[in-house]
C-alpha cells in the first residue's frame, strides 16, 4: 500500500473514531436526561438493596419511609420514622435500639416451618427440635420470648457457659410430663467443670431435659462418676470435630484442628469408657458446628454428609442414639447479594432444612437404621433481622467543590498553576490534570515545609486541589469506564457524616470483623440522595467509623447520603429540628454483647415493640447506660468525683477564681452528667 493510501485510511480511521465518539456522546446524553428524571422510591429501593436483606419484613412506603411489618407477610406494618418520632417525644433519646419482638416469633415460626415443610417432603420418619443459642443474644426479654414464642414447636435452649446454663435452667419450661418427651431440649455445650456437669444433671430432677454434650474427654469421666453418685441416668452427646471445612471467616471453627470438640479416636475412646462403665445406652446425640454464617450450601451439604456416617457408626457401635445436632451456621443474607460472599449466603432456609433432611433420611435408610431427632441451632438466623439501630446525624463536612477567592496575578506561582490546572479541566484531559493537580499540590506541601509557602497560600493550593478533584468526578461519573488511577476518587471526595453513635459499642464487628451491615436513611427516600460519605462515629478513635457498604458485587466505600438540612449543616448542631436519621439493620445477633465501652459511651436504649389490634406498643423500656453506670464499670463512685469538684470550687470561691455563679453552675452541670445518657442529648 503506497504512503497516500495509507494517509487516506488513516483519515478515515480517524473520521470513524470521531463519529463514534459523538455518537457516544449522544448516547450519554441521552442517559443524562433519563437520571434527570425525578426520583422514586424505587430508586430508593435498588440503591440500599432493601429487598435483598429486607424481605418481608423492611420496605419503604409512598412518603418515603421506610416501614417495619414485624409479623411478615401476615400482619400490620408500621412506619418506622413516626415510630422514632414519637419515641424521641417519650424523650428516649437516640442512639436508639428498636427490637420488634414479632420478628422473633416470625423467625421461629420460620425455620420450624421449613423443617416441617422438609420433613414431608422427603416423608423423613422424625421431627426436627430447635434449640437457640444463648451467646447469640443474651438479654432476658429475649430469651424469654423465644421460649414463649417457641413453646408450640419445643423449642429448647442451647448453653455454652456455665453463666448461659444458669439462664437456661431459670428461663426453660419445664414439661408437664418429662416422661412423654414433649419437653423442650436443653443442649449443654462448652468446656464443663464438675459443677457444671452437676448442675445440669440435676436439672433432670426439676422437669428439664438436659442432654450433656462431651467436648473434652475428661468430661465423660466426670459425667460417669456424678450420674453414679445421684443415681441419674444422664442423656450424653459427643461434639465432633469434623474434617469437612468451612469456608469464610469461621472456617477455623471447624477441621481436626479445631478448637472444640472431639478427634474420631477421643470419640471412639468415649465409647469405650462408657461401654466400660455399663452407660453406653446414655450416648444420644451427635454434634457439630462448622462455624457462624456459612456463605456456601457445599459447606452444609458436606458437613451432614460426614455426620450422618459418624452418627450410623456410633449405632453400630451399640450407642442408643437418638439426636443429629447440626449445631449454627444458618446464614443471613447482610448484603441481599443471595451469594457466597461472606456477609451473604447463596442459600435460603428452606434449602437448608431440604438439604439436611435429605441427607439424614438418605444415610439412615442405606444403613436400615432409625432416623434420629434432627435437631439444630440456629441462633443469627433467628435473632439478626429483630434489632435495628437507629441513630441520628449530628453534621457532616464536605470537600470544598469550588474555589473561592477569583485568581490574582500576584498569586505564588504555585498557586496560579494549581488554578490553571483548574480551568484547563475537561472531558479530554481530565485524567491528565488530576495527575498535575495532585504533583502540585504535593509541591506545595513541600514548599510550605521549607518555608517558602505561607499558610494561606497552602490553604488556597488545598482547597483548589480538592475543587480539581470534584470537577474531574463529575467528569468520571459520566464515563462508561473508570481508569484505575481515579478508582480513588470517590473515597478522596467521600464527605463525612458524624453520627452520635460508638461503632465499638453497638456494631462491634464492624470494627473487628469487617462485617457488613446493611445501613440507610429510614427518611427522605423520595429525594435522590446526592451525597456520598462515610460515617465517623463519637469516640476519638480513627477505627471509630464506618466507611464500608453493601454492594450488590464486593463492597463499596462510600454510601449515598442526603445533603443535610441547613441547621445540621453547622458541624454539631444537636438541637436541629429537621433531624437526619440513618437506620443500621438486622443487628440483633452478636452485636450487643460484643460492643465494649470505648470512650466509655455505654449501651444504647432499647425499646421493644409489639404489634397488636390497634397498632402497636412499646413492650419494654431499656433506657441505656447513664454516665454514672459506665464510671462504676471502671470503678469510679459518681458521689466521690462530685465531692472532689465540690472541694474545689469551694476552694477556687475562697481564692477568688470563680464566681458563686460559675461555681453553682459547674457543680450543677457536673452532677446532672452523672445522671445522663453517654451520648449526645438533643433538645427535640
Ligand atoms: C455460636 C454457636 C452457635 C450459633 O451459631 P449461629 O451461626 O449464630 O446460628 C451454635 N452452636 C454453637 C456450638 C456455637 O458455638
Amino acid at each position: 500500500m503506497g504512503g497516500q493510501a495509507k494517509a487516506k485510511l488513516a483519515q478515515e480511521s480517524e473520521n470513524l473514531k470521531i463519529a463514534l465518539q459523538e455518537n457516544l456522546r449522544e448516547i450519554a446524553k441521552s442517559d443524562q436526561q433519563e437520571i434527570a428524571t425525578e426520583w422514586t422510591i424505587e430508586d430508593s429501593e435498588h440503591l440500599y438493596r432493601i429487598k435483598g436483606w429486607g424481605e418481608p419484613y423492611f420496605s419503604i412506603n409512598t412518603v418515603g419511609h421506610v416501614t417495619v411489618s414485624p409479623e411478615g407477610d401476615r400482619g400490620g406494618s408500621l412506619d418506622l420514622y413516626e415510630l422514632v418520632e414519637s419515641l424521641r417525644r417519650r424523650n428516649i433519646g437516640l442512639p436508639l435500639l428498636i427490637r420488634f419482638s414479632d420478628i422473633l416469633a416470625d423467625r421461629i415460626e420460620r425455620l420450624n416451618a421449613c423443617f416441617a415443610k422438609a420433613i414431608a417432603r422427603y416423608n423423613y420418619p422424625n421431627v426436627y427440635r430447635g434449640v437457640y443459642p444463648i451467646k447469640c443474644n443474651q438479654h432476658r426479654h429475649i430469651v424469654e420470648s423465644l421460649v414463649r414464642y417457641g413453646k408450640p414447636f419445643q423449642f429448647g435452649l442451647e448453653a455454652g457457659s456455665k453463666p448461659e446454663l444458669m439462664i437456661a435452667l431459670a428461663t426453660l419450661e419445664p414439661a408437664e410430663n418429662p416422661q412423654n418427651n414433649q419437653s423442650p431440649l436443653l443442649i449443654c455445650n462448652g468446656y464443663k467443670d464438675r459443677e457444671y456437669i452437676e448442675t445440669a444433671l440435676l436439672a433432670t430432677r426439676i422437669g428439664l431435659k438436659p442432654i450433656i454434650v462431651i467436648e473434652q474427654l475428661k468430661e465423660v469421666d466426670i459425667a460417669i462418676e456424678i450420674s453414679r453418685q445421684f443415681g441419674i441416668k444422664p442423656i450424653l452427646g459427643v461434639r465432633a470435630k469434623l474434617s469437612s471445612k468451612g469456608i469464610g471467616r469461621w472456617g477455623n471453627s471447624s477441621g481436626e484442628r479445631a478448637k472444640f470438640g472431639l478427634t474420631i479416636p477421643e470419640i471412639l475412646a468415649v465409647v469405650h469408657r462408657l461401654q466400660a462403665s455399663e452407660m453406653l445406652d446414655c450416648l444420644q446425640l451427635l454434634h457439630y458446628h462448622v462455624g457462624s454464617q456459612i456463605s456456601s450450601i457445599t459447606v452444609v451439604k458436606d458437613a451432614i454428609r460426614e455426620a450422618a456416617q459418624i452418627y450410623g457408626e456410633l449405632v453400630n457401635l451399640g450407642a442408643s442414639m437418638q439426636y443429629l445436632d447440626v449445631g449454627g451456621g444458618l446464614g443471613v443474607d447482610y448484603d441481599g447479594s443471595k451469594t457466597n460472599f461472606y456477609v451473604s449466603k447463596n442459600y435460603n432456609m428452606q434449602n437448608y432444612a431440604n438439604d439436611i433432611v435429605a441427607e439424614v433420611q438418605e444415610a439412615c435408610a442405606e444403613r436400615n437404621i432409625a432416623a434420629p431427632v434432627l435437631i439444630s441451632e440456629s441462633g443469627r438466623a433467628i435473632t439478626a433481622h429483630h434489632s435495628v439501630l437507629i441513630f441520628d446525624v449530628l453534621g457532616s463536612s464536605e470537600v470544598p467543590r469550588t474555589p473561592s477567592l477569583p485568581g490574582t496575578e500576584k498569586e505564588h506561582l504555585i498557586v496560579r498553576n494549581i488554578r490553571e490546572t483548574y480551568n484547563l479541566i475537561n472531558e479530554e484531559n481530565y485524567q491528565e490534570t488530576f495527575h498535575d493537580a495532585m504533583q502540585f499540590k504535593e509541591e506545595a506541601i513541600s514548599l510550605f515545609n521549607f518555608g517558602y509557602l505561607s499558610l494561606k497560600e497552602r490553604a488556597k493550593v488545598e482547597e483548589i486541589y480538592w475543587a480539581c478533584c470534584g470537577k474531574i468526578s463529575e467528569i468520571v461519573k459520566k464515563q462508561d469506564y473508570v481508569p484505575d488511577d481515579l478508582e480513588d476518587l470517590e473515597k478522596i471526595m467521600a464527605s463525612i457524616y458524624y453520627v452520635n453513635l460508638s461503632v465499638f459499642q453497638s456494631a462491634a464487628d464492624a470494627w473487628a470483623i469487617d462485617q457488613l451491615f446493611p445501613i440507610m436513611p429510614i427518611h427522605r427516600l423520595t429525594e435522590e440522595p446526592t451525597q456520598k460519605g462515610i460515617l465517623a462515629d463519637l469516640t476519638c478513635d480513627s477505627d471509630g467509623k464506618i466507611d464500608k457498604f453493601i454492594d450488590l458485587k464486593d463492597v463499596k466505600d462510600v454510601l449515598e447520603l442526603h445533603p443535610l438540612k441547613a441547621e445540621q449543616s453547622s458541624s454539631n448542631n444537636v438541637d436541629s429540628k429537621d433531624p437526619y436519621y440513618l437506620g443500621m439493620f438486622l443487628v440483633g445477633a452478636y452485636q450487643e454483647i460484643m460492643g465494649n465501652l470505648h470512650n466509655l459511651f455505654g449501651d444504647t436504649n432499647v425499646v421493644h415493640i409489639k404489634m397488636n389490634p390497634k397498632g402497636h406498643q412499646i413492650e419494654y423500656l431499656v433506657k441505656g447506660d447513664t454516665i454514672t453506670e459506665v464510671l462504676g464499670y471502671v470503678q469510679y463512685n459518681g458521689e466521690d468525683l462530685l465531692e472532689t469538684i465540690r472541694h474545689r470550687t469551694e476552694q477556687a470561691l475562697q481564692d477568688n477564681r470563680i464566681t458563686l455563679e460559675e461555681a453553682q453552675l459547674l457543680l450543677q452541670d457536673y452532677e446532672r452528667s452523672l445522671r445522663r445518657y453517654t451520648y449526645l442529648v438533643d433538645s427535640h
